[in-house]
């Protein structure tokens, strides 16, 4: 089915309508405040198949129909915002063992070692999945646009990966509704800065792809202009050569008009090829994710750094955390100062070679 009827069906069915699949497309029962909105009747048959809509009475509705550009209107200008809470884990929480195994498995340390100091607590861990429009604009007759959506732990400001993204897609919801709780409301603003930037990253990234493609029409664009203008420069210098003083004076004018001319028709061109891109944010859906905060030394030979980890059972695995120090998502690195990852710890003084004699080179015995 094409993706611009699925979402309609979709709209329809979240304001009350009926959806039901029939053999030649689907039938439609809209409510009358709906059937309004889109100009159509209570009752009828769809299809995304141009063969089966040419039967009488059924509406061909396919991506660029009115009617589904006005439902993307809608829902966009409406946004989709709320609160979905995971359903916390029935089982209690893993053995020290395994939560030790587990940590040290996903944390290595270099130069030191994680031990779990005591009993895990309940924790929720807040994420955001942000989902926005972006309208990129490669030139004034090139405009396209795309949905970009990223997932971000808030504690730690880390994007998801696409798997464990799959497996929050797929864990059970709790039953009741969900509120945020005021306790994360301040993490939740400064998650939606980063889940921003990483949305502002990915349209540049983009948005250069998209551009590099126009590159070759602008660069066929400003040699047809330059050739052009360079001709007629030519013709008129050839004249200028043999013409009469007065005459050649006001050649020379003429082409100094010309130069000028010239100059702003390249400089329109390449504004005309000026990329760029416009982010319409319409989703925030915050996940409240339930788990076990662990609670772990960070050793070093005597030296211990106290911290803790959040065990997910909806990833099997703990939230990734970034560098203490740095926030860097490089493996961690103690040192006898201080905690950090290999990314932001000083790196190790190379040994001084000692200045000796000159070692005579030893005749190699196949010479
Ligand atoms: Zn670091």
């Amino acid at each position: 089915m094409d993706p611009g009827l699925q979402f309609w069906l979709r709209y329809v069915d979240d304001h009350g309508g009926l959806t039901e699949p029939a053999t030649d497309g689907t039938l439609v029962v809209l409510p009358p405040a709906v059937a309004a909105e889109f100009d159509l009747p209570d009752e009828l048959m769809v299809t995304s198949d141009p063969d089966v809509a040419r039967e009488d009475g059924t509406v061909l509705l396919t991506t660029g129909h009115p009617v589904l550009v006005r439902a993307a209107d809608t829902t966009l200008t409406g946004g989709d915002a709320g609160v979905v809470a995971l359903a916390a884990p029935n089982a209690p929480a893993p053995g020290a063992d395994y939560l030790q195994d587990r940590v040290r498995e996903q944390f290595p340390v270099d130069h030191g070692r994680i031990d779990v100091t005591g009993l895990p607590t309940r924790v929720t861990r807040l994420v955001l999945r942000v989902g926005a429009l972006v309208t990129y604009t490669v030139s004034d007759e090139e405009c396209y646009q795309e949905r970009l959506e990223c997932w971000v732990d808030a504690l730690s400001g880390l994007s998801l990966g696409d798997d464990d993204v799959a497996r929050l897609q797929r864990a059970p919801r709790a039953i009741n509704t969900a509120t945020l709780p005021a306790s994360l409301l301040a993490a939740a603003g400064t998650a939606v800065e980063h889940a921003h930037r990483v949305l502002d990253a990915a349209a540049n990234r983009r948005r250069r792809t998209l551009s590099a493609q126009a590159a070759d029409a602008h660069g066929q664009e400003r040699t047809r202009a330059r050739a052009y203008y360079d001709d007629v420069l030519r013709s008129l210098e050839c004249r200028r050569a043999t013409a009469h003083p007065d005459r050649a004076e006001l050649l020379a004018a003429r082409a100094a008009t010309i130069r000028e001319e010239r100059a702003r028709r390249l400089l329109e061109i390449d504004e005309k090829y000026q990329a760029r891109h416009d982010i319409r944010p319409f989703r925030l859906h915050a996940l409240l994710v339930p788990g076990w905060r662990v609670p772990v030394d960070i050793r070093r030979g005597a030296r211990r750094y106290p911290s803790t980890f959040d065990w997910l059972p909806a990833l099997a695995s703990y939230a990734n955390e970034g560098c203490p120090h740095c926030g860097a998502t490089a493996p961690l690195s103690a040192s006898k100062t201080r905690l950090g990852c290999i990314a932001c710890q000083p790196g190790p003084v190379p040994h001084a070679v000692p200045a000796g004699p000159v070692q005579p080179a030893t005749r190699a015995p196949w010479a």
